[in-house]
């Protein structure tokens, strides 16, 4: 049994706590390696080792921080397919999706290698006669990121890359379910050249987890995982002084009006709530088609797609499949659940992924595609994240009435809107209260040189992931205002605001 532990101060150092947990592959159902979770002892070392490394590694020039970030992205470039592989064995996504995660990735790590550039600060001459007012963005110190399941590369690389490159030191503390992925980037990471102790993962669950939160040394907290989760972190480690950005669940909504291209739109609906089985925060999980006839020619496109979908394990020869197995057994089980809540809520249940079998692969942990029809507010199956491949169609009967569904709803992370009309398109960004709109973009997940967040209850804490706002994250403002007299010539006894 291959055996997972943590990676400290450059080497990868055997867990020293008596727990453990599970790690399966989902293809097959069988476990394939167990994982140490760290005790509170050994998660202190990996803060003191980080805190330890910061008093050198933030002298260390922003030029020569950017050019150990460009050795990594050619190293995790040169090692594409391998990640892509360990994503797959250990989460269940196809080869190409894991694929493009790592790059997606890699784009943040690509951002941060402009860093000289993006950690100027501002400067201002004569901001009062003879004095002038600079900013410096200085590191924080040791910053902590946690992880969730569904994106073990990408999501990792959203919090590291820019929080090295501005000059602090980190402890990750990634999905226990499959954590191999940020092991093998700390290795690259290592490779590439960046000092002992500056990064460093952790293995472990809330034990570890709480540490991270409380631990005075450990200035900043990015999170990405559930939203009970995400509003636990926010609270605790805010209430420790630190500053927290967590993102959390989402139900992303793709509204699709009556003059939308419905093939087109078809399209992007099947890869954008079937693609990775649905374990996407940017999944859309509820088409909200506007009027009947829309709904009636979406629901029997979307029908006639589901009966293609090709279902199966994320590593296989020749050609990918669209999506693979769910992450474990009892996410399977969740998700199962979910439909037979559906069915006793009412909701029409059209196609049941339940029934699927893939032949080959009898224990891994599929489930097929799933589409509901006459889906409405107040259901649990509208209401809550479900997290797997089951899309609802909730009507609506007016472009008023779609927004007012979305808006109401408990999260704002992503949605779509698909038309051909300027102006529906113009007044769907302006009103609708979701962090990242798409417009017949079905995905709107920002680049790495923008910022990722939803809103209410998708995100706690001001600032956004990555791009600007992930800057602004890691570093702490500072701001200089000088003045240099020619000589003591001045009476400099000023006893009122100074004003011009
Ligand atoms: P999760 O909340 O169960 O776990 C996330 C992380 O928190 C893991 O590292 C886990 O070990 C830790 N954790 C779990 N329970 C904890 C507790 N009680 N105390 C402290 N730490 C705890 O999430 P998950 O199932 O791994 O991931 C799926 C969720 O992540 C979905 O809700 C999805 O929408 C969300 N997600 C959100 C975004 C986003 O950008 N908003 C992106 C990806 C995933």
């Amino acid at each position: 049994m291959n055996s997972i532990s943590h990676f400290l101060d450059g080497c990868i150092v055997p867990g020293r706590s008596s727990r453990t947990a599970p790690v399966y592959n989902p293809a097959t159902g069988e476990q394939s390696a167990e994982v140490s979770l760290a005790s509170a002892d050994e998660t202190r070392e990996a803060v003191r080792i980080a805190h330890a490394a910061f008093t050198s590694w933030s002298k260390v020039t922003p030029l020569k921080r950017s050019r150990i970030l460009f050795k990594f992205k050619g190293l995790v470039e040169e090692h594409a397919d391998e990640l892509a592989r360990l994503i797959s064995s250990e989460h269940g996504k196809v080869f190409s999706d894991a694929k493009g995660e790592v790059i997606r990735g890699l784009e943040v790590v690509e951002f941060a290698c402009g860093i000289p550039h993006l950690q100027k600060g501002e400067h201002s001459m004569n901001v009062g006669t003879g004095v002038d007012s600079y900013s410096m963005m200085q590191p924080l110190g040791v910053c902590a990121g946690i992880s969730p399941f569904n994106f073990p590369a990408m999501v990792p690389m959203w919090m590291f890359p820019i929080s090295l490159a501005c000059g602090n030191t980190f402890v990750m503390k990634p999905s226990e379910k499959d954590p191999s992925t940020p092991m093998r980037l700390a290795e690259l990471l290592l490779e590439a050249g960046l000092p002992d102790g500056v990064f460093n993962v952790v293995n472990g669950d809330k034990e570890s987890v709480d540490v991270l939160l409380t631990d005075e040394r450990v200035q900043a907290v990015s999170f990405v995982g559930s939203t009970p989760v995400a509003e636990y972190i926010y609270a605790t480690a805010s209430a420790h002084g630190k500053r927290v950005q967590a993102l959390g669940g989402a139900k992303n909504h793709m509204v699709i009006m009556p003059d939308a291209d419905l093939d087109q739109a078809v399209g992007a609906l099947m890869g954008a709530a079937f693609g990775s089985a649905g374990e996407r925060c940017m999944a859309i999980s509820v088409a909200v088609p506007v009027g009947e006839e829309t709904a009636q020619r979406l629901r029997e496109k979307l029908i006639g797609k589901l009966d293609e979908l090709r279902v199966g394990p994320g590593l296989v020869e020749g050609p990918d499949n669209d999506m693979g197995p769910l992450v474990t057994r009892e996410h399977l089980q969740k998700v199962r659940d979910y439909i037979q809540t559906g069915v006793d809520e009412g909701a029409e249940l059209v196609v049941d992924g339940r029934e699927v079998v893939i032949e080959g692969a009898k224990d891994g942990f599929f489930i097929g595609g799933t589409l509901f029809d006459h889906v409405k507010p107040g259901m649990r199956i509208h209401s809550e994240e479900i997290f797997g491949p089951v899309l609802a169609i909730a009507r609506a009967a007016s472009f008023d009435d779609a927004v007012k569904m979305i808006n109401d709803h408990e999260f704002g992370n992503g949605t779509a809107i698909f038309t051909r009309d300027g102006d529906a398109a113009r007044q769907y960004c302006e009103q609708i209260q979701v962090g990242m709109v798409g417009v017949n973009v079905p995905i709107p997940v920002p680049m790495a040189f923008h910022s990722f967040g939803g809103w209410k209850r998708s995100l706690f804490g001001p600032l956004h992931m990555h791009g600007p706002d992930g800057v602004r994250f890691n570093t702490r403002m500072k701001t200089i205002t000088q003045r240099w007299p020619s000589g003591i010539r001045e009476e400099t006894n000023h006893f009122t605001m100074p004003t011009h």
